[in-house]
């Protein structure tokens, strides 16, 4: 019943805020004929902050830590500029393939890059030249600090890294609540409260897809920020 609540007040919020949109109702379509759980996607009004936070930073360069069928990347992807590039790292073939066919529908396969395999290790491979503007963290909870990790070494200073489903339904602040992927909520917060080099918060969120959380890091110290 609360479900219903909240999907019909972010249908109602959605309706005055964001237009109906042919192409990602296509991607939806597309990524559950594949058989793939397209409801662990992002809602359209996450997409579209995810969209607009890189419109205000002006991001070229973003790292999808976790795509499934690529609707939180061809969010990110029209935000950014020509040239500008959304690294998809995503362990399943099929969802891989699902990527390639949406973004290409969309018409921006020039913007959405997917390296296929175990995310971890794909990043720890990753020696960029040019640091990424933001990194969305949104894949196997358990390797949440592994990705962090990773993201605090390849994000710009000033970049924004972005950690999804840290609410879970309140589980992660519930002690009978012993699974591995609140595991991994947990472990990432204890992470973040050790690092001196960081600042984060959690906005819980409730919609359509349930009550959940975004957690957020500016990718930078804040001490090296101010004495710049
Ligand atoms: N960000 C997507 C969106 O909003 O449209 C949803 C991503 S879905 C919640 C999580 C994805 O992470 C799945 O496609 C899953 O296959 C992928 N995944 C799980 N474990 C992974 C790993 N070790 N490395 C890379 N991707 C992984």
């Amino acid at each position: 019943e609360l479900l219903q609540l909240w999907t019909r007040s972010d249908e109602y919020h959605n309706s005055f805020l964001i237009k109906p949109d042919a192409v990602l109702e296509a991607v939806q379509k597309n990524t559950k004929e594949k058989g793939i759980d397209y409801e662990i996607a992002v809602s359209p009004a996450q997409g579209k902050f995810l969209n607009l936070l890189l419109l205000s930073i002006g991001a070229k360069r973003v790292l999808e830590v976790g795509s499934l069928g690529g609707y939180s990347a061809i969010w990110m992807a029209r935000a950014l500029p020509d040239g500008g590039e959304v690294v998809a790292l995503e362990l399943e073939q099929l969802h891989a393939q699902t990527i390639e066919e949406n973004v290409k529908n969309a018409g921006l396969s020039s913007k959405v890059k997917v390296i296929v395999g175990p995310a971890h290790q794909s990043m720890k491979d990753m020696h960029p030249q040019t640091p990424f503007d933001f990194v969305f963290i949104d894949a196997d909870k358990e390797n949440n600090t592994n990705y962090f990790i990773e993201a605090k070494r390849l994000i710009r200073k000033g970049g924004i890294i972005i950690v999804d489903n840290v609410g879970r339904r309140g589980r992660p602040a519930d002690p009978s609540s012993t699974d591995s992927s609140i595991e991994g909520v947990r472990e990432l917060l204890r992470y973040i409260k050790d690092d001196t080099e960081v600042e984060a918060t959690t906005i819980h969120t409730v919609g359509e897809k349930g009550f959940d959380g975004f957690l957020g890091v500016p990718g930078v110290p804040p001490q090296a920020a101010l004495q710049e």
